[in-house]
C-alpha cells in the first residue's frame, strides 16, 4: 500500500490518495504493475489508516479530502466499505478510482462523495481478450450509478490498435450517451508509458507496442462523443 497527496487528478482538492494493493484485471497497458498482485494483507489496519486521514484534515484544502485507488480498491471490498463509511461520518470528502468490475459496488454509492469509474471499452469480448475481464458488470454499475447517483467520472485510456479507431468512438457512444446524465462526465485519457520500466523490475513483461494516439485520432474520438452529447473533461 502507498500514500501520498495529489491535487485534482484523483477527485476535486487536495486529497490524500491511497493506493491499495491488488487488482483482479491485468491490462497490459498498467502503470502501476507493482500494485496488481494481491496480497493477504494491506500493510494498515482500517483503524490506522483512519487516524491518519484525521490527522491529515487540515491538509483537505479546495474541497478535497481521501481517495481510495490502487491497484483496485474493491479488491479488499469489506475493509474499503469500512473505512469509507468513518471518513464518510466524518464529513471527510471521500473518493474511490475504480475500474468499475465489482458486481458490489453500488454498496458504496452512498459513502462515496466522488465516484471515478473506469469503461475501457465498449466491446465486452476484446475487454475480456485484453484484461481477464468483460464489461458486462461495468455496464452494470453504470446502469446503477446513472439511477442512483448525481455525480460521475468515467474514463477511458485511449490506446492505438485497442480501443481509439473512430468506429469504437461511435460505438462507446451509443452505449454510454443513454446514462449520461448532469453530474455525469468523461475523461479521455491518452495512452502513455510511465510504468514501463516498472514490469521489467518487477520481473515482468510488458507487451504493449505502437499504443500512442495522435492528435487527429484524440481529437477525432472526442469530436464523436461530444457531438452525441456527451460532456467531455481534464482533470
Ligand atoms: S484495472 Fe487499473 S490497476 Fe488494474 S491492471 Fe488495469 S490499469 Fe492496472
Amino acid at each position: 500500500m502507498q500514500k501520498g497527496f495529489n491535487y485534482s487528478q484523483d477527485g476535486p482538492g487536495n486529497r490524500l490518495v491511497y493506493h491499495l494493493q491488488g487488482c483482479n484485471l491485468h491490462c497490459p497497458w498498467c502503470s502501476n504493475p507493482e500494485s496488481m498482485r494481491i496480497a493477504n494483507e494491506s500493510g494498515i489496519s482500517t483503524d490506522e489508516m483512519f487516524k491518519e486521514i484525521l490527522i491529515s484534515e487540515m491538509m483537505f484544502f479546495d474541497g478535497g479530502g481521501v481517495t481510495f485507488t490502487g491497484g483496485e480498491p474493491t479488491v479488499q471490498f469489506d475493509a474499503l466499505k469500512e473505512i469509507l463509511a468513518k471518513v464518510k461520518a466524518c464529513g471527510i470528502n471521500t473518493a474511490i478510482e475504480t475500474n468499475g468490475t465489482n458486481p458490489r459496488l453500488p454498496e458504496l454509492f452512498e459513502l462515496t462523495d466522488y465516484l471515478i469509474m473506469d469503461f475501457k471499452h465498449h466491446s465486452s469480448e476484446k475487454l475480456r481478450e485484453y484484461t481477464g475481464a468483460g464489461n458486462e458488470t461495468v455496464l452494470a454499475n453504470l446502469k446503477s450509478a446513472a439511477m442512483k447517483r448525481n455525480q460521475l467520472l468515467l474514463r477511458i485510456p485511449l490506446i492505438n490498435g485497442f480501443n481509439a479507431s473512430s468506429q469504437d468512438a461511435a460505438e462507446f457512444a451509443k452505449l454510454l450517451s443513454a446514462y449520461m446524465k448532469d453530474g455525469f462526465a468523461l475523461e479521455v485519457l491518452r495512452y502513455h508509458e510511465y510504468g514501463k520500466d516498472k514490469w521489467s523490475q518487477h520481473g515482468m513483461q510488458y507487451t504493449m507496442q505502437d499504443a500512442f494516439v495522435s492528435d487527429t485520432q484524440f481529437n477525432e474520438f472526442c469530436s464523436i462523443l461530444k457531438n452525441n452529447s456527451i460532456k467531455l473533461v481534464r482533470t
